[in-house]
């Protein structure tokens, strides 16, 4: 996949806009132009259009409620053109896409390509692309969160291993914008699989010190993924080991590795 930073240097905004109970909606905003990612309601948007700014573009990452409730509210009242996954049943999509299809938006000067990251949902696809030549970006939805990953609620382990593999592989500095606001507790978790890790540890003292202020954890970093996200670290033998012992047996797979982590996961409290 060749992705090229924007010939402009126009310093780009990236803000998540806290939307029902733990949801962000991703907001880019460059010349005077904007996209939003999965609208789960309208009003946080449109406050903010309200100081001038033209919507461009609303893109979707997959069918839930929570990512789409705001869709047509801000399609009727902005014309914003509607992109989404091709093979999802959505309230309004004027663009459909998969895997290998490219989102080029002139009115922001920004340009994204798809990729298919099934497992949470059997359609869910990410936008993946630069806000500035300094910021390479994934919009991610419900599939890697901060030091956790999505609910399989239509795909397999194996498939959300393979979805997860493919984000891994991205530059290692792309902002991860993922969908909701979960890191905290996902981070109670990992520490469960790898008490020692020093960076897993570092990342929990800096996620309560946000979340005591109300701050966004998010965006995160994928090389902060790499480090301390147990779902993008089944072949590191300290988390083959928590997972084995989970298991009361020895798992042969990385997949046998993810599912029995995400079972983990599913039954901690
Ligand atoms: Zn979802
Ligand atoms: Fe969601």
């Amino acid at each position: 996949m060749k992705l090229i930073a924007p010939a402009d240097d126009a310093p780009a905004t990236l803000i998540p806009i806290p939307a029902l109970a733990d949801n962000y909606i991703w907001m880019v905003q460059k010349n005077g132009h904007a996209l939003i990612v999965d609208p789960g309601e309208p009003a946080p948007v449109e406050a903010l259009l309200s100081h001038g700014l033209t919507l461009e573009a609303i893109l979707i990452t997959h069918h839930h409620n929570d990512h789409t409730g705001g869709v047509r509210a801000l399609q009727q009242r902005t014309g914003a053109r509607v992109y989404g996954p091709r093979a999802e049943n959505l309230p309004a999509c004027d663009v459909p896409l998969s895997e290998g299809d490219q989102v080029d938006l002139p009115g922001i000067g920004l340009q994204f390509h798809v990729l298919d990251i099934p497992g949470h949902t059997a359609g869910h696809i990410a936008y993946v692309g630069f806000i500035d030549a300094e910021r390479p970006v994934i919009f991610c939805g419900d599939t890697l969160f901060a030091a956790g990953c999505g609910r399989l609620f239509e795909g397999t382990p194996a498939q959300m291993l393979e979805s997860l593999s493919k984000i891994g592989n991205l530059r290692p500095e792309t902002l991860v914008c993922c969908a909701h606001e979960y890191t905290a507790a996902n981070i109670r978790w990992a520490l469960q699989v790898e008490p020692d890790n020093v960076a897993l540890q570092a990342r929990a003292r800096d996620t309560a010190r946000l979340r005591a202020q109300n701050q966004p954890t998010l965006p995160s970093r994928l090389d902060l993924e790499l480090q301390t996200n147990p779902f993008m670290r089944t072949w590191q033998p300290e988390v083959r080991a928590a997972a084995d012992h989970r298991a009361a047996r020895r798992l042969d797979s990385p997949q046998a590795v993810f599912a029995c982590l995400r079972q983990w996961k599913n039954d901690f409290k």
